[in-house]
């Protein structure tokens, strides 16, 4: 039998939802926005979860966006390093970076369509972000001082995301 919860439709929900977070007396909240302590109590208990975890889903789906972007500018990166290369007039070097480059975009674009396709990802364990980024750091062996600054902008792009 399903029965309307007042505090679910109560206009000020989230800040509600925000209090028993923080966990403020059930009668605190009840007289201040004119709602039951039984019903808090039920809310908490049957439907605080399931908007948690709609909120950790969405957070997810941000954080995967904003990692595509990161590793979008990373290849940007990386082949402007190889550009350089090829400037400098070390042809040979540069087309075997050409070529690797080429690879770490397929996967990127591989990436992106299954990041779109799916609404959760959690892009680090990934085992295509994990090719990539070997492809990447294999790619720029041969320029060190491009592979050191690459490497390091993937620890701050990964530390992003653990730390957000
Ligand atoms: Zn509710």
């Amino acid at each position: 039998m399903p029965r309307k919860c007042t505090v679910c439709e109560h206009e000020k929900v989230e800040e509600i939802n925000r209090l028993l977070l923080e966990g403020v007396s059930l009668r605190n909240i009840a007289k201040q926005y004119s709602v039951s302590a039984a019903s808090l109590h039920r809310h908490k208990k049957d439907h605080l979860p399931a908007k948690l975890v709609k909120a950790q889903e969405a957070r997810e789906i941000a954080k995967a966006d904003s990692l595509l972007d990161q590793v979008t500018e990373l290849r940007d990166k990386a082949l402007s390093i190889l550009a350089k290369a090829e400037q400098a007039g070390d042809l040979r070097t540069a087309l075997q970076g050409v070529r690797e480059a080429k690879g770490c975009l397929e996967l990127l674009a591989r990436l992106q369509g299954e990041l779109q396709e799916r609404t959760t990802v959690n892009v680090l364990v990934n085992p295509q972000w994990i090719t990539l980024r070997t492809v990447i750091l294999e790619a720029l062996d041969r320029y060190p001082e491009a592979r050191q600054a690459v490497a390091r902008a993937l620890r701050e792009v990964e530390g992003n995301v653990v730390g957000q």
